[in-house]
């Protein structure tokens, strides 16, 4: 009944224990009985109370330590690391990264949020739908452009089944690192091109070519 006591108040005896009634349901008296236990082993000082860190990684509370105690118990050998383009916008990037989550406002995405959009159809073929996995891989309009692009790198023909193997690409066949990261950084940007015309398209009823995105 008296909030505002101290735990010293309790443990040395001088404060009174004021309850509404005694435990008398099992559950009551299991938890006074553990309250008891933990407070029989606490004893007092004159100090002056202080925070401690009870966490692990360091004996001092830091952002690092909370970090390694939230990440202990998590598992992150199955996590998908994309690689960095560092002769590329940042934007594209990030761009990259986004859509490979599945975290671009696709209009597959914003209906999985509740966002209903009217026309759910890709605006490029208005056959498929406008999801990642179809605006990127399978679109005829986005195929048309990785084939023109794929002729100019001259390298064999992009074969991608999912977004993740478009971001890969690069990394196929026997390639110097600076060819490599010359194709990751053309498809990358071309990536980043062509959710720029698909919202200009949607929003703005500006239709381009795949010629237009290639140059
Ligand atoms: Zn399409």
């Amino acid at each position: 009944m008296v909030k505002n006591c101290s735990v010293s108040d309790r443990i040395s005896g001088d404060g009174l224990w004021l309850s509404k009634h005694n435990p008398d349901a099992d559950s009551e008296r299991r938890e006074w009985n553990d309250l008891s236990t933990a407070l029989g082993s606490v004893s007092c000082s004159s100090r002056a109370d202080k925070w401690v860190w009870l966490g692990v990684g360091s004996d001092s509370f830091s952002v690092a330590a909370v970090k390694k105690l939230i990440d202990g118990t998590k598992d992150f050998s199955s996590r998908y690391v994309l690689d960095w383009c560092s002769w590329v916008p940042i934007k594209c990037n990030v761009f990259m990264w986004r859509a490979e989550l599945g975290r671009i406002p696709t209009v597959g995405a914003l209906s999985r949020r509740g966002v209903m959009v009217e026309n759910s159809e890709c605006c490029f073929c208005s056959a498929g739908s406008d999801s990642v996995s179809h605006l990127f891989t399978s679109c005829p309009f986005a195929l048309n452009l990785w084939e023109k692009i794929s002729l100019w790198c001259r390298v064999h023909r992009f074969f991608v089944f999912s977004f993740r193997d478009l971001v890969e690409v690069h990394n196929s066949g026997p390639r110097l690192e600076s060819e490599k990261k010359a194709i990751q950084g053309v498809i990358y940007t071309a990536c980043w091109l062509l959710w720029k015309a698909k919202n200009d398209f949607r929003f703005n009823n500006k239709r381009c070519s795949v010629e237009e995105i290639f140059c």
